[in-house]
């Protein structure tokens, strides 16, 4: 075994560990929880090792960077089915790309990217470039600060009504990443609650995309059904990045 893979799978055991302690705390089923791997900034030969080791989820907040490493390990592992999720902030020019390699956007934030992506999912299907719908999540500002990207919950019911619409998309729940300075117990729990408000018009909405290395716990306490891990599986991404 490489030292690189015998380093993964010992940070994936303590990952699982944790989602299950954090699970039997709080009486949930771990099989309820997936666990999301956020590659980004690692090189696709560690995305190829966590598919080695049963891992076939992976997140990247950049489109480009993501577009080549999607492409890399389907040649490193063609055996092995991948979903992509981008979880980023995403431009509307850069749909028609995410459309060919995303099997899921979890951030999504406005109607008009909805309206980007349902039009980039068509022109995909119609190039043969993909045979699912695209799966979204709207991403949810608990804060309704702008400048760290999500939807404000007073701004929710419409965009929700907006992916709907579209006929395209396959709203599938929630996103959202804790705000800086606000604990994550209070976070999470309003998101919970939003979540449970929306799904009464919107009944398949059932994801909650929220927990990351550092908050995993809390959020498996208030509902979460993916945990978007990145440091603690694949190690720090350095000052530089984001
Ligand atoms: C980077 C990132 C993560 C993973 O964060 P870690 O703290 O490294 O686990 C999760 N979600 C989003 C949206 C990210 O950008």
């Amino acid at each position: 075994m490489s030292d690189r893979l015998a380093d993964l799978a010992d940070s994936l055991r303590a990952v699982r560990e944790r989602i299950s302690a954090a699970c039997a705390a709080h009486d949930r089923d771990p099989a309820h929880v997936r666990l999301l791997a956020v590659t980004k900034t690692f090189p696709a030969s560690d995305a190829a090792l966590l598919t080695d080791l049963g891992l076939t989820e992976f997140g990247e907040n950049r489109e480009q960077e993501a577009s080549a490493k999607a492409g890399e390990v389907a040649s490193l592992r063609p055996d092995v089915a991948v979903r992509w999720h981008m979880v980023g902030h995403l431009q509307r020019n850069k749909a028609r790309s995410v459309a060919r390699w995303a099997a899921e956007v979890q951030s999504v934030d406005s109607a008009r990217l909805a309206d980007a992506l349902a039009k980039a999912t068509r022109a995909a299907r119609d190039a043969g470039e993909r045979d699912t719908p695209l799966d979204v999540l709207v991403q949810v500002s608990i804060d309704g600060d702008p400048a760290r990207g999500g939807c404000p919950i007073p701004e929710l019911p419409a965009l929700l009504d907006g992916v709907t619409r579209t006929g395209e998309l396959r709203l599938r729940g929630l996103m959202t990443v804790a705000p800086l300075g606000m604990e994550p117990d209070a976070a999470f729990d309003a998101f919970h609650q939003v979540a449970q408000r929306i799904r009464v018009e919107h009944p398949n909405a059932v994801e909650l995309s929220c927990g990351m290395s550092n908050d995993l716990e809390s959020a498996i306490a208030h509902g979460s059904t993916c945990v978007r891990v990145g440091t603690a599986l694949l190690g720090g991404r350095g000052l530089a990045s984001p």
